[in-house]
């Protein structure tokens, strides 16, 4: 499974749709500080289900709506698309595309949808979840994470190695099954 497409429209910076195409091989995002290089992958969290505005680094989710700038006036709309390769069927659904969307107007409504039918935000994050992308995985290293990475414990270092290995999502189960 890899990232084909992100399209981008009055999310954060991005006024105008911008379309970013992932190729083979490594895809480096490069620009001056405040160019928007971390509101793509803050794109990529909010599509795959983020619900937390302050880990997108706002206050509200109306903050990731553009707002305006000197020249240009703000947008009522975000939305974000992600497309992913799915020839191997990673992901377990029978499509060999599949792209998610998600839409958020100002009164705070969300939309989303998986190719193009709309869902509930449940459906995306089960879609993903085993996948090693959703939103909590360790697909998306944060500025910052890497100094939280390197300065945590030996015990919550080794929980990072066992969410990468796919190993914690059986401890989680196992502790679920104990309990009841
Ligand atoms: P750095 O190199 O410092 O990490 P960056 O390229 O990662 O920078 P971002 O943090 O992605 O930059 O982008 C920050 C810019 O996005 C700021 O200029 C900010 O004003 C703009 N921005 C964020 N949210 C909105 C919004 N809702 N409307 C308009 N602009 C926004
Ligand atoms: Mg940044």
């Amino acid at each position: 499974m890899f990232l084909k497409r992100l399209d981008i429209v009055g999310f954060k910076s991005f006024a105008e749709r911008v379309s970013v195409e992932f190729v083979n091989g490594v895809t480096a995002v490069v620009g001056p500080n405040g160019s928007g290089k971390s509101n793509i992958t803050d794109a990529i969290r909010w599509v795959l289900g983020e619900q937390s505005a302050r880990s997108l680094r706002g206050a509200k989710m109306e903050d990731i709506i553009f707002a305006g700038s000197d020249s240009r006036k703000g947008v009522n709309i975000a939305e974000v698309t992600l497309t992913l390769d799915n020839r191997e069927q990673f992901l377990p659904i029978d499509f060999n595309e599949v792209s998610i969307s998600r839409r958020v107007y100002r009164s705070g409504e969300s939309e989303y949808s998986i190719n193009n039918q709309s869902c509930r935000l449940k459906d995306i994050i089960d879609l993903f979840m085993d996948s090693g992308l959703g939103k909590e995985a360790f697909s998306i290293i944060s500025q910052g994470k890497v100094e939280e990475i390197l300065s945590s414990k030996a015990e919550e270092r080794r929980s990072i190695f066992e969410e990468a290995a796919g190993v914690l999502k059986y401890k989680t189960r196992k502790k679920k099954a104990e309990y009841k």
